[in-house]
């Protein structure tokens, strides 16, 4: 994996193009197999990731019995430096399913979630050449969980056992992300700490002309918990949580609009950089 800060929105361009082209990205379909198919070939061009597939079978209502499968990426810590057994772990993660469609052909779900899990593959590149540049051990472990269903239980039909979240294999952990875009749902103190560090990121990044555009990302506005995403089966069981995702809802959300010439390259350069550079500061301090 390769990350360069010149080239963030050719390669992100390149991952959201190809995620798309598999929609509709049901689980257990050909699209929801070609994304997990993707996100393997791209972790596996390093050997610092292991990966795990979370599968499972639930009924849902339009589609019937679904193969649900999380793909879990975890940094192995030994082809660069060895990770203590007791660190925390910083999740990263999003949905790389689409949302069910009468008419799934008109339908990319670009911005839910192609873009996002397009990010997370870059992130774990960034990573990669964070650990080239700095000395130190990282502060936590890490993974990228790209997960299945999450529209199957939103949108569905309001039940969350449907899709298990890895649990087993994720235990006591940190921070974790699903859905990128700004607002956020913070329902700990650590996740209020560490949106106020993505809020100071954003000023120096700003300061520095670092950014394309002269949008604030991070404003301070928070719901407490009441958006209802993956990040809910982690609140329930006392994970720190910080979920960010945009609100109000894009207008072409969950419509046929939702699709690649609805975004704004610009505005996902700046959200991306400002991640990497919080990534850089939780697991290097730098
Ligand atoms: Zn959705």
């Amino acid at each position: 994996m390769s990350y360069n800060s010149s080239s963030i929105i050719p390669t992100l361009q390149q991952y959201t193009k190809e995620i798309v082209s598999y929609t509709p990205r049901y689980p257990g379909y050909p699209g929801g197999i070609a994304t997990q198919k993707m996100i393997a070939r791209i972790f596996s061009q390093s050997e610092n990731w292991n990966l795990e597939y979370d599968t499972f079978f639930e009924t849902a209502p339009i589609l019937g019995r679904l193969n649900f499968t999380n793909v879990i990426a975890s940094y192995n810590g030994e082809s660069k430096r060895s990770n203590s057994r007791n660190k925390k772990t910083l999740v990263i993660a999003a949905h790389y399913d689409s949302k069910y469609q009468k008419t799934p052909n008109a339908f990319q779900g670009a911005t839910d979630s192609a873009v996002p899990c397009a990010m997370m593959l870059q992130m774990a590149a960034a990573f990669e050449s964070m650990l080239d540049s700095y000395n130190n051990i990282p502060n936590y472990d890490l993974k990228f969980i790209f997960f299945d269903g999450e529209e199957a239980v939103k949108e569905w039909m309001a039940r969350d056992t449907w899709r298990r979240c890895g649990k087993n294999k994720i235990s006591t952990k940190d921070v974790q992300f699903p859905n990128f875009d700004i607002h956020r749902t913070i329902t700990n103190s650590e996740g209020y700490k560490r949106y106020e560090q993505l809020e100071n990121i954003e000023m120096k990044l700003k300061s520095q002309n670092s950014l394309k555009t002269t949008k604030r990302y991070f404003n301070g506005v928070t719901d407490n918990g009441q958006i209802s995403d993956d990040h809910m089966h982690f609140s329930v069981r006392g994970v720190p949580v910080l979920h960010l995702i945009s609100y109000p809802f894009p207008k072409v959300w969950h419509t046929p609009n939702d699709n690649y010439e609805a975004l704004d390259w610009d505005s996902i350069h700046d959200i991306q950089t400002i991640l990497i550079d919080f990534l850089r500061a939780h697991m290097f301090n730098k």
